[in-house]
Formats: structure tokens, C-alpha cells, sequence
């Protein structure tokens, strides 16, 4: 039997699946957890000390670092990652366009310039041949964004840092307990970022943290977001130029809970992955995106796919996840155009920012990234990923369905 065009979700056809998929997940643990910091009338924490310093201990053992840092969200732990790795304004920083704005803004707004380099159309994450190509005498930082949860290619990101002398700081903010090689993300660079906002696989609703092994970085981050105070210093003596960007007491005590779950949820969502892979795989004009052989654990932040329009008759790559969507797969067709081509950029919006009157992004060009986002990568969200196999068989049949009501 083959599915019509009226017979679609979106046509007012019966959906493929029914359920919701929750996120985030909680139970009455959890409530305690943050009733428990409102009873104790403890909410902020002025010495990051308490739960705070208990929740950044467990975290940097989850991670396998010496240090973790907790900040406002995951934007700052790159801006104070960024800053304590000793960049002056008009240093390059390398960055994959291909990701949320964060990861490019907030190195303008270190006074920094964020050089755009192409990622492996193979697995969305830097490509580093491209790298090299892109180091000049500026460069101080690559940025690698472990792009969906899939480990960025550490080796060889590593070892062009440390033939150029240059810092590595993993924008991890799709990592949480994914790893390469058996080692944690965000345990390999100079430092690893990661964010507790709502939509990521770790959440206290905004939120972020640093992981790092370096005392160094570590005392100068724990300065920056203290208001610049320093370890032994007086209270209203400051040193640096930071800011407050602590967190609370009750985002603490949830994202202790919440830690206690990551890594079953995490080892679901690889599963499901791997599993999706193979059904995927068998839909002409489907293609997952490939796992580097490195990633011993992916988190699944997205789940990928190359949608190829010419096996579903022509119909556009917008329509289709629009459609997929309707079936009741939490699915969207991704960024639609790659960083460079934000006004922020094109126009260089950079307000009060010391960026080098000769930087121009009118001109920058990768064409996988375009590729990513004008024509092939679709996106189920992690929240799909914790369910069942049953659930991953519905998500193929759901494709299908579409495709049989596509070529009728
Ligand atoms: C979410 C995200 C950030 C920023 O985190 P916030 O907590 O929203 O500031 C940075 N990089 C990437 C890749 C992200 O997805």
C-alpha cells in the first residue's frame, strides 16, 4: 500500500507518531533538588562555594579534568576561555560557520577575529586541511565545535595547534559525555565549554561551564567571572577586568540531579543513532551523516541526514522537513545559511568592538557549509533520540511515507 499526498500529516493525513518525546527529563528528585536550595534560603553564591563547588567538582570527574568552572551560559565559558588564553584584539580565531552564532560572536566580542574555515562535508565538524590553510601569523585559537556531538577530528586538530603554537578551546556545547577515542570531549583541548541551556543534553533551563587541567587558565576564568576578585583577595578589591557571570545555587543543585542521568540518556542516544543509521541507510536519497571511526560515544545532540531531492521527485529540502515535521518527527532543516552570511557579518555590525577596519566577510566562501544548509542536512532533535527502536523504525517509515506520497 503507498501513501498519497493527502494521506500526509500536513494535508491533514493521520500523523506516523503520535507521542511526544519530553525534554527535559525530571522527576520529583529533581523538585527536591531545587526546593530543597529555596528552603535553605542559600540561592546565590557569592564564593561559588557549596553546591556550586560540589556541582563543578562532579562534573570535572565525569569529564576527566582537573578543573571545572561553572558561568552564566555557555557563551561565556567560551568568552572566558577565550580571554584567559591571552588573545589581543585583531587575533584570528579558526571556526567552523557551520554552527550557532555563539561560537563566531563571542570572539568578536573578545576584540578577537573569527577567520571562517569549511568543515568535512563527511561529518559537519572542521575539516583540518582546511585549517592549515587558514593559520597566519594572528592565529592564536582553533575553536573546534564537536558539531551534533560527534567528535571533531582531535588528532589532527591537535597536532596542527601544536606545530603552530596555537590554543584549543572545544566548543563542546553538543558534547556533554561524548567521546573520542574513550577520552571525554572536552578533556583534549586547552579548555572544553559546554552549555546547560534548555535545548542541550545537560540543562539547568541557561547555564555553562569550563573544563580545563591548567591552573593557570583556571585561576585567571575563576577571576574573570568573579568581578576579577583573585583567590586570597579582599571582597571589594579587583584585579581584572571580568564580570559576574555566576550561577546560582539552584541551578547547581538541579544539574547534580540531571548528571546523574546523562550518561545512560547519552549511551540511549548513540544506540538509537547507530541503529537509525542502519535503517536510514536503506531509504534511497537518505544518507546519514558518517561517524569518524574515533567516536566511541556520540551524543546525538542532533541526529543528521543528507536529503537528496532528486529521489523524492524533486521536492524541496524545506517542504520535506516541514512535512517530516507534521508526521510527528521533531525534525527542522537546520541553519539555514552559513555564519559569514549573517548581517552581523556581512554589514560588520560590531558596535563598540575593536575589529581591524580590513576585515570583510562579503567575500568568505565555503561551499560545504553552503551545501549543509542550502541543500542536504536535515535535523531530528536529541529529545527523538531517547526513544525506543520502535520509535527510530517509525521515524524511517515516516521518510517513507513521504517518499511514496512524493513519487505517486
Ligand atoms: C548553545 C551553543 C552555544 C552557546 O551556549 P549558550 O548557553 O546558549 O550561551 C555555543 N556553541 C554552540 C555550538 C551551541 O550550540
Amino acid at each position: 500500500m503507498s501513501a498519497k499526498r493527502d494521506q500526509l500529516a500536513i494535508n491533514g493525513g493521520p500523523k506516523s507518531i503520535i507521542k511526544e518525546f519530553p525534554w527535559p527529563v525530571f522527576d520529583e528528585s529533581d523538585v527536591e533538588a531545587v526546593a530543597d536550595v529555596v528552603r535553605s534560603g542559600e540561592w546565590g553564591n557569592p564564593d561559588c562555594a557549596g553546591l556550586v563547588e560540589q556541582y563543578e567538582k562532579e562534573y570535572a570527574e565525569f569529564i576527566g579534568t582537573k578543573y571545572a568552572l561553572t558561568c552564566v551560559n555557555g557563551s561565556v565559558a567560551l568568552r572566558l576561555a577565550l580571554i584567559a588564553c591571552g588573545v589581543k584584539p585583531g587575533d584570528e580565531v579558526i571556526v567552523p560557520p557551520y554552527t550557532f552564532i555563539a561560537t563566531a560572536s563571542i570572539v568578536l566580542e573578545a576584540n578577537c577575529v573569527p577567520v571562517f574555515v569549511d568543515i568535512d562535508p563527511d561529518t559537519y565538524n572542521l575539516d583540518p586541511k582546511e585549517i592549515e590553510k587558514a593559520i597566519t601569523p594572528k592565529t592564536k585559537v582553533i575553536m573546534p565545535v564537536h558539531f551534533a556531538g560527534q567528535a571533531a577530528d582531535m588528532d589532527a586538530i591537535m597536532a596542527i595547534a601544536k606545530k603552530h603554537n596555537l590554543k584549543v578551546i572545544e566548543d563542546a556545547a553538543h558534547a556533554h559525555g561524548g567521546e573520542y577515542k574513550g577520552k571525554k570531549l572536552g578533556s583534549i583541548g586547552d579548555t572544553g565549554c559546554f552549555s546547560f541551556q534548555s535545548s542541550k543534553n545537560l540543562t539547568s533551563g541557561e547555564g555553562g561551564i569550563v573544563t580545563t587541567n591548567d591552573k593557570e587558565l583556571y585561576d585567571m576564568m575563576n577571576s574573570l567571572r568573579n568581578v576579577g576578585r583573585v583567590a586570597g583577595g579582599q571582597w571589594y578589591e579587583h584585579h581584572n577586568l571580568g564580570c559576574n557571570y555566576r550561577i546560582t545555587q539552584l541551578q547547581a543543585g538541579l544539574l547534580s540531579r540531571q548528571l546523574t542521568r546523562l550518561d545512560e540518556q547519552t549511551r540511549r542516544r548513540n544506540d538509537n543513532g547507530l541503529y537509525l543509521n542502519a535503517l536510514l541507510e536503506k531509504i534511497d536519497g537518505i544518507s546519514p551523516l558518517k561517524r569518524n571511526k574515533n567516536i566511541t560515544l556520540h551524543t546525538y545532540h542532533i541526529y543528521i541526514f543528507k536529503y537528496d531531492p532528486s529521489a523524492f521527485n524533486g521536492l524541496p529540502k524545506n517542504e520535506f522537513a516541514a512535512m517530516l515535521a507534521a508526521e510527528g518527527v521533531p525534525s527542522f532543516m537546520g541553519y539555514p545559511e552559513p555564519l559569514y552570511k549573517q548581517p552581523l557579518f556581512r554589514e560588520k555590525n560590531f558596535m563598540c568592538y575593536a575589529i581591524p577596519e580590513e576585515v570583510d566577510y562579503t567575500n568568505v566562501k565555503c561551499p560545504e557549509t553552503e551545501k549543509a544548509c542550502y541543500e542536504d542536512a536535515v535535523w531530528i532533535l536529541q529529545s527523538a533520540m531517547l526513544g525506543t527502536k520502535e520509535d527510530m523504525e517509525a521515524i524511517a517509515d515516516a521518510i517513507r511515507k513521504i517518499q511514496e506520497a512524493a513519487t505517486e
